[in-house]
């Protein structure tokens, strides 16, 4: 059982880039502004900035579309998979929880495309989807820098998606 050379390998990597459908393809010509999360789009980025949110979302002068996030959301298309188990998860859980949820608050400040599509209990295992593989790597690394524990990252063909088991 000796991963630990490839785990080495893949922890030490700086964020990896998937390509991200949902980016290329309609993209604003102009401004926008995200009905759902509320996220504006501008200057070619979408971004977080509720006072321009405020400012524009009764009028006409911006138009609304959900962003590549809230549609990723919608259409459930996961970039990214956490998994977290083992009896030290079990036990501390609703802390572990609390880290995070705290994370992806922060997370989502940088880049409002970072979300999760939902959390769920499968085979003893909590699981989480996200809608882009850097969330993903994100919370993975935040759980593993606070409670060690064994983190693991797998990139399936193409690097389309992501897969994070953490277990302590
Ligand atoms: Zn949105």
């Amino acid at each position: 059982m000796s991963k630990k050379g490839e785990r080495w390998i893949r922890e030490t990597q700086e964020y990896q880039n998937t390509d991200d459908p949902y980016l290329s393809d309609k993209a604003p010509s102009g401004e926008a502004l995200c009905p759902k999360c509320h996220a504006v789009f501008r200057d070619k980025r979408w971004l977080v900035d509720e006072a321009f949110y405020e400012e524009f979302k009764d009028t006409d002068f911006v138009p609304k579309i959900l962003c590549p996030g809230c549609r990723k959301v919608n259409e459930r298309y996961a970039m990214g998979y956490v998994y977290l188990s083992g009896p030290f998860f079990e036990k501390h859980r609703d802390e572990i929880m609390r880290l995070i949820h705290n994370e992806y608050e922060r997370a989502r400040e940088n880049n409002p495309l970072d979300q999760i599509i939902t959390m769920y209990e499968e085979d003893g295992r909590t699981i989480i989807e996200t809608t882009t593989d850097h969330l993903a790597q994100r919370l993975g690394r935040a759980v593993h820098r606070a409670y060690k524990g064994n983190l693991s990252f797998r990139w399936s063909d193409g690097d389309k998606l992501v897969r994070i088991y953490w277990e302590r």
